[in-house]
């Protein structure tokens, strides 16, 4: 696979860096994480701010009271409280899989140059931006990017697209995801800004299938059936260079995982992506059912469901849990301490 140009190369030895260039230390001991897991539940199970989404009918149908929780370590253990067994459909979060699989397929630089990997792709200076911004950036994780992403999977036929997408999604889940057709057919029935935007990106050559097969390919994709311990385990995959960590099967190169991981960090919470990475410091990615997976490069995934939504389409209490696990579990990317000897003595 080529990198995109010769400012960081892609070679054998950064696709699988050693052990001593990474340095995101390790998850706290299996019972710390046990008692942080179900300490942080107890405290959020009773938050009872935000809005389960009903702009896809049958997904208004779903209790505002489920809430579950799953870390699962790159070691291959998974600590999973309340309902994290339910299943739910991934919505949105499947853009990330989708993209991961894409950026796999085709290499870095030509997922770069065929879809975008900016926040926003506007100037620092533009007046559109403060306009339009809302979900017409130009990137996999907000709806245009996405239908573009979804129309490059490979494959001759839409069922062989589609195909590639459940084999691979199912590779980070660590077992075989479904279709909740109930949710696809209410959603195919109401999905027609959705086509619009594919036709739109089709006028504009950013369409790389018929426009009509990308949008019903997509929607497919976001009906796909997970649980939040699904996701943990679908993000300990991406913490882990793309090898799940309970079967170890690999699903995508840890070159693709080193791309995906920074788009996931600069886009994956709608508008609120900045105050996402200023109070966790990891990547993440919501969906409208409830669902947030989010990725500790190293250390594993962390897995929430609860389907009350703030007003950018985020899990209330899939925020605050995720917050409080970054906290307590030390997964924040950004935190550091001083060294522990101190300042280097200066010579002479
Ligand atoms: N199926 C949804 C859509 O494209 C996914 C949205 C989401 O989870 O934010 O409208």
């Amino acid at each position: 696979m080529d990198d995109d140009d010769g400012s960081a190369p892609l070679d054998e030895e950064h696709d699988h860096p050693t052990p001593e260039w990474v340095s995101t230390g390790s998850l706290p001991s299996d019972t710390e994480i046990q008692t942080i897991v179900s300490t942080g539940y107890k405290r959020f199970r009773h938050v009872d701010e935000g809005a389960v989404a009903d702009y896809i009918p049958a997904l208004a149908e779903v209790s505002p009271e489920a809430f579950g929780v799953a870390v699962a370590g790159v070691h291959g253990r998974v600590f999973a409280i309340g309902d994290a067994e339910q299943e739910f459909t991934i919505q949105s979060i499947s853009k990330l899989f989708v993209f991961a699989l894409v950026c796999n397929a085709l290499g870095p630089a030509e997922a770069r140059q065929k879809l975008g990997v900016n926040s926003t792709g506007l100037p620092f200076d533009s007046v559109m931006g403060i306009e339009l911004n809302e979900d017409r950036t130009m990137n996999p994780m907000v709806n245009a990017g996405a239908l573009a992403t979804t129309s490059l999977v490979p494959g001759a036929s839409p069922e062989e697209k589609f195909e590639h997408i459940v084999a691979g999604l199912s590779v980070f889940a660590g077992r075989t995801l479904v279709v909740d057709e109930e949710v696809y057919a209410s959603e195919a029935a109401t999905n027609d800004r959705n086509r619009g935007i594919a036709h739109l990106l089709s006028g504009y050559g950013r369409m790389y299938c018929d426009p009509d097969v990308a949008t019903d390919i997509y929607t497919r994709q976001c009906s796909l059936r997970v649980s939040a311990r699904d996701l943990a385990v679908m993000g300990a995959t991406l913490a882990d260079g793309g090898v799940n960590p309970l079967t170890g099967a690999r699903a995508v190169s840890s070159g693709s995982c080193r791309r995906v991981l920074p788009v996931l960090a600069t886009a994956g919470l709608y508008e609120r992506s900045g105050d996402w990475l200023y109070d966790v410091g990891l990547p993440g990615k919501s969906g409208v059912s409830g669902g947030i997976v989010t990725v500790s490069p190293g250390k594993g995934g962390v897995g929430t469901f609860s389907p009350p939504l703030d007003e950018a389409g985020n899990s209330v209490r899939g925020q605050r849990m995720t917050t409080y696990l970054s906290e307590r579990l030390g997964l924040n990317l950004f935190t550091s301490s001083p060294r522990q000897e101190g300042p280097a003595e200066s010579e002479g």
